[in-house]
């Protein structure tokens, strides 16, 4: 139980699609009183994986992921800032590949 429940926090970590960590949508669920269904949406390709966890971990991984959602926001931020000060446009960041192609 404990392990098949670490297996199922481990496959939120990145999208099985395109492999990306970000993360644009967290939706939680109560399945039972034990049991939430964790879902959350690529924030590169918009494929939503999911997984059945006990709530406390269901938490755990909800509060991990905010806080590794506000550190990058913060990153992004200052990125955005950097090269607008640069002027860098958007369009120089064409995606390396079909695979990471934001457009499905
Ligand atoms: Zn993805």
């Amino acid at each position: 139980m404990f392990g098949r429940d670490a297996r199922q926090a481990r496959r939120l970590r990145a999208c099985s699609e395109c492999g990306s960590r970000a993360v644009s949508a967290i939706t939680d669920s109560e399945v039972s009183e034990i049991q939430v269904l964790l879902e959350l949406r690529c924030g590169a390709c918009g494929t939503w994986r999911t997984a059945h966890l006990d709530w406390w971990r269901a938490h755990f991984v909800r509060a991990q992921l905010e806080r590794r959602h506000r550190r990058d926001r913060r990153d992004m931020t200052d990125d955005l800032r950097r090269l607008r000060l640069a002027g860098v446009e958007p369009a120089d960041f064409a995606p390396p590949g079909p695979e990471t192609s934001v457009f499905h």
